[in-house]
């Protein structure tokens, strides 16, 4: 074996890929796949050495061939109130952030998927980062990983983490594949086992990544609306004057029926005197009224408003407690299921939109990658 054959890290293979890479690359069965997910994944175990059920000739072809590796921990952050923040050391001198959130009866980790991010919404720390590069697979899982290790996490009884939403640095749906993967290693039985309706994705709203999505995995769906009209909307989320949102509540409604009536969230963070206005949260209720009427079941649509949270230069508010109040009620009298995020972790900076890591490095050159990927992602939409 020559040098140049790097090892191959497993946490960049989901079930499909482990099943492939022992059958044609160790000539081994696929049970055997299974039993080292296991290891990786409810035990925690990286050192081929402790998994005691495999044998000793399989054993040494991994460590030749394999590693397991996830992402270093620069370090962890536990919060006042529960949260627990982890800072993962990425290649040159870059970093990104997981959060773990606890609540009653739940415990909720929001994942990152890119370093940094393209996208520019207004009102967003990563954004003020610029973007660097897409997560690999063993990147992202090895969030999980790394929180579900800390927590001492079990398998079905007694689950500390119990959801995951992708709702840290970067936009999921322009790194698709990896994340597609990731998400299915953490609903797998030999992964981390969750719930489909319990890993959520959220979207600032790539139309046809949705409906790619819609097809190719099985998980929950937010996307980031922030405000009812197209002018608003526009200015605070960029993404808008691509795919406008009449484009994106249709998108929304083909996935809702596709995955046999699954409910959408929308996420609506609330900015003092930008989008917080009683006429704008009737313009919002129209506007979901009408979701409703598209894809015709109760509750289709769910409102989670978000406390806008606060971030070195941004010229953003947080909207007050009164406003907020009001808000909603206009929505629940309208009809329309709707919920206010308490804030968590604001104290060690994990909060929504807090998330900035360490992103170097952003050079001219990547920024292209992103803009040449929303093209991609546009063409694929008009063929
Ligand atoms: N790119 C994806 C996922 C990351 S953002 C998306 O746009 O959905 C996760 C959520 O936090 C989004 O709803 C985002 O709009 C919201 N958010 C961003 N900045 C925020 C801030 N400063 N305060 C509150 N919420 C914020």
């Amino acid at each position: 074996m020559t040098e140049a054959a790097a090892r191959i890290n497993l946490l960049d293979l989901d079930r499909e890929g482990m099943e492939h890479f022992f059958a044609d690359n160790l000539g081994e069965k696929r049970f055997r796949a299974h039993q080292l997910m296991k290891w990786i994944y409810h035990q925690h175990v990286t050192d081929f050495g402790q998994m005691t059920d495999v044998g000793k000739a399989l054993r040494a072809k991994l460590e030749e061939r394999c590693e397991i590796v996830p992402p270093p921990v620069l370090f962890d952050k536990p919060s006042t109130d529960g949260t627990h923040k982890w800072l993962l050391g990425m290649d040159a001198g870059n970093a990104i952030e997981a959060v773990f959130i606890p609540d009653k009866g739940r415990g909720t980790l929001c994942v990152s998927s890119q370093v940094g991010c393209g996208l520019n919404c207004q009102f967003c720390s990563t954004a003020t980062q610029g973007f660097n590069r897409n997560l690999s697979t063993a990147e992202i899982i090895g969030q999980v990983w790394t929180a579900s290790k800390h927590l001492g996490n079990r398998t079905h009884h007694q689950r500390k983490l119990t959801n995951v939403v992708m709702m840290g640095m970067g936009e999921p749906l322009l790194n698709f594949d990896n994340v597609v993967r990731a998400m299915s290693l953490m609903r797998d039985d030999n992964g981390f086992g969750l719930a489909n309706k319990r890993v959520t994705l959220s979207t600032a709203g790539l139309v046809p990544m949705i409906d790619r999505l819609a097809e190719e995995s099985d998980v929950s769906l937010a996307v980031s609306l922030h405000a009812p009209n197209d002018d608003l909307r526009t200015e605070l989320v960029p993404l808008n004057k691509k795919f406008p949102i009449a484009e994106l509540m249709a998108a929304c409604a083909r996935y809702a029926l596709r995955k046999k009536r699954a409910s959408i969230t929308f996420e609506y963070t609330m900015m003092k005197g930008v989008n917080d206005t009683p006429e704008l949260a009737r313009e919002l209720v129209k506007l979901m009224r009408k979701f409703g009427n598209t894809v015709q079941f109760a509750d289709a649509a769910k409102v989670n408003l978000i406390p806008f949270n606060p971030f070195a230069g941004t010229r953003f508010e947080r909207s007050g407690e009164t406003e907020i109040r009001a808000f909603q009620k206009i929505l629940l009298d309208g009809g329309v299921l709707t919920m206010v995020r308490r804030t968590r972790g604001d104290d060690i900076d994990a909060a929504c939109g807090q998330l900035k890591g360490q992103v170097m490095d952003r050079t001219r050159r990547q920024a292209e990658f992103q803009r040449r990927l929303l093209g991609e992602a546009t063409s694929h939409a008009i063929a």
